[in-house]
């Protein structure tokens, strides 16, 4: 079967792949959804672009799921992106959807972490997160080999894209974003797309991070064209993830003054971004916004091949990144944009004292939990004979009560502490992620607990950068949590071989 329109342009070269995002809304037969098919009816007829990508319960809100619109989308003849986001499924339910998206020809897929889920019927409901973006990739990668789906069908033919921020403000988030985008190349991911920004030199950052790293994958860039009231609310830090800074803002109010509030000129800076985005080598655009008709979409594609060739004079004009904040690459005076050079890391923020629960975690991690350590053979042979006896309750109780009191342990019994920078996940991260961060961070604080509670992924970094073992996120694959161990002794898990340690887990 030949592969998709989207996935051809991707692969070709000379092409500049255009998708367009398509959010679908809460309700399964409304005038909004109508508008949505005629609007995608259009963009066939139009022919510009290779796909339309569709949201999976944007801003974790219920909405219509993406593969019922994305049947009628592919029925129109357009090529489809299906998002896939972790928060709503467990692992089975993700399998299952997954071979009814292969077997209705689904294939094109954006792999997400997800927003966080939010009010819905009676409340807020469970956030599942029973797996991450890096988790799920690892699966579409099996499933769509032989091996895998020997016991089952054929192998699947999924298509994997994921997401990367380069608007993050501190180096620790910046970096970690970078890091995780390195494990979810090495899962399976066959192409990028980036978080929403409006400042030149961090879009350049990734490239040139990509670039100088070895990431070979293609990249659209993010062009998005933001409606007034969600200026407001990216300026004020509640959407996740999406940053305005004030110098931005402040463009964006004057801009608003005009007749058609600023609309047109909204429309045109996604113009000038997308043709600075194809002038720095981008493979495409990935192009979105509430409202956006038909005309306005012929309007930045018409501007922005007007843009093209003097692509290089409008960068100045797309630089709104606060001076301040956090650069990789030192700035190369004569383009705007990066050098391949990189900066030296802000030391300050990263000289921490060691805490002590750290230090003693660590040097216990070393002399007890690793192979060549002096007390690993009597420690394994004590927790051993204590497996299966009644010695083995008042064990696991111990255990748990010193994890509890120094890492707020979950009792999950599948401890993943040492690959954590020896903070537990269950405890200290809203979405429970075992790889990497995900998009929401904002100034070092979580997603969901702005200001009070710091990502547990910036945290990681603070502690093990200064003993140089931040880059082990780069690599390695922590698999995921293994439900069957909930409640029993980790160290018993861990000596007897039935925990994460020696990759997923056969239990
Ligand atoms: S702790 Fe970090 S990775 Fe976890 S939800 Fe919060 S922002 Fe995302």
């Amino acid at each position: 079967m030949p592969s998709s329109r989207f996935q051809q342009s991707l692969k070709n070269p000379d092409d500049f792949t255009l998708t367009f995002e398509l959010i679908p809304t809460r309700g399964g037969r409304n005038r909004k959804i109508d508008a949505t098919l005629r609007l995608a009816g259009d963009l066939t007829i139009d022919g510009r672009i290779e796909a339309v990508s569709i949201t999976d319960n944007a801003g974790g809100h219920p909405a219509l799921t993406p593969d019922v619109v994305g049947l009628e989308m592919k029925e129109l003849g357009l090529d489809v992106i299906s998002h896939f986001s972790c928060k709503d499924k467990n692992r089975n339910e993700m399998e299952s959807l997954l071979f009814g998206w292969d077997r209705v020809g689904l294939h094109n897929l954006l792999i997400i972490s997800g927003d966080y889920p939010q009010k819905g019927y009676c409340g807020n409901p469970k956030p599942v997160f029973d797996m991450d973006s890096v988790h799920v990739l690892d699966l579409l990668s099996h499933m769509n080999t032989l091996e895998y789906s020997s016991h089952a069908t054929m192998p699947t033919r999924f298509f994997k894209g994921v997401v990367v921020s380069p608007f993050k403000t501190t180096e620790a988030e910046q970096i970690m974003q970078y890091y995780k985008l390195h494990r979810k190349i090495i899962a399976g991911a066959d192409y990028v797309i980036t978080q929403l920004g409006y400042d030149a030199r961090k879009f350049h950052e990734t490239l040139l991070y990509m670039q100088l790293n070895g990431l070979n994958k293609p990249v659209l860039g993010n062009v998005f064209i933001p409606s007034m009231p969600l200026v407001e609310l990216m300026h004020k830090n509640q959407l996740p993830g999406c940053v305005i800074p004030d110098s931005l803002y402040k463009e964006f109010q004057l801009e608003a003054k005009a007749k058609d509030r600023g609309k047109k000129a909204r429309i045109d800076r996604g113009a000038r971004l997308l043709a600075v985005m194809k002038g720095m080598g981008y493979n495409g655009a990935h192009i979105g916004g509430p409202g956006l008709t038909m005309e306005d979409f012929d309007f930045l594609l018409t501007r922005a091949t007007k843009y093209e060739t003097e692509w290089e004079s409008l960068i100045p004009d797309l630089t709104n990144w606060p001076q301040d904040q956090f650069y990789c690459y030192r700035k190369d005076e004569r383009s705007g944009l990066n050098l391949p050079e990189q900066l030296p890391r802000k030391k300050p923020a990263l000289i921490q004292k060691p805490r002590p629960t750290f230090t003693a975690a660590n040097l216990t991690h070393v002399l007890v939990f690793e192979s060549g350590g002096p007390f690993f053979k009597i420690a394994k042979k004590i927790s051993l004979a204590m497996a299966e006896t009644r010695l083995q309750r008042p064990f696991h109780l111990l255990e748990y009560l010193i994890k509890f009191i120094l890492f707020k342990c979950q009792d999950c019994g599948d401890c993943t502490l040492s690959k954590l920078g020896f903070i537990c996940p269950q405890s200290s991260c809203a979405k429970y992620l075992l790889n990497g961060p995900c998009g929401g961070s904002r100034d070092g604080w979580c997603e969901i607990y702005p200001g009070r509670r710091k990502c547990l992924y910036v945290r990681a970094y603070q502690r093990l950068a200064p003993w140089k073992k931040e880059e082990q996120f780069k690599t390695g694959f922590v698999p995921p949590r293994n439900w069957k161990l909930a409640d029993s002794s980790s160290w018993i898990n861990f000596f007897s071989g039935k925990d994460n340690s020696g990759g997923c887990s056969k239990e």
